[in-house]
């Protein structure tokens, strides 16, 4: 017996942007452009704020004479937030190096087209009545590719 696939909100939250992540971008290219701009955002910004925490905790060593109720964050947490990130940063380098050869990956045109029909197979989009009417047409249309799976 096949168990049903978890319902809760989170749950629910990943199908919706699953899908939509397939639905906006169906391309073999798209996905590697899009996944790569994901690391490379995340990265930024963890080095971002890491460098920004650091610089934090050592002026904060450098002036004894703040008081500790200016610092909304304590030092314990920055540090706590230092070494989880350290991780973090490191794992996102090594997700980017394997990004990389993703990268190098190219796809012909009828492979992308593939890519495409099985991305609105996956992820159709219910609630837009565009989608709705602009895939009625394609499937009048003799020499749409997905012709011949009609009949
Ligand atoms: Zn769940």
């Amino acid at each position: 017996m096949a168990e049903k696939p978890c319902q809760c909100d989170d749950c629910q939250r990943f199908y919706k942007e699953h899908d939509r992540l397939i639905r906006e971008f169906p391309t073999f290219k798209q996905q590697q452009e899009l996944n790569w701009a994901s690391i490379q955002s995340f990265r930024t910004l963890c080095s971002k704020v890491t460098d920004e925490l650091q610089r934090e905790l050592s002026e904060r060593a450098s002036n004894k004479n703040i008081s500790q109720e200016d610092n909304h964050i304590s030092d314990i947490e920055i540090t706590e937030a230092l070494d989880e990130l350290d991780s973090v940063n490191a794992y996102l380098y090594a997700v980017e190096a394997l990004m990389e050869k993703i990268f190098d990956t190219k796809i012909s045109n009828n492979i992308e087209l593939k890519f495409k029909e099985i991305a609105k197979e996956l992820a159709p989009d219910p609630l837009n009545v565009d989608r709705l009417i602009l895939n009625r047409l394609f499937h009048q249309t003799p020499d749409y590719p997905d012709k011949k799976n009609i009949n």
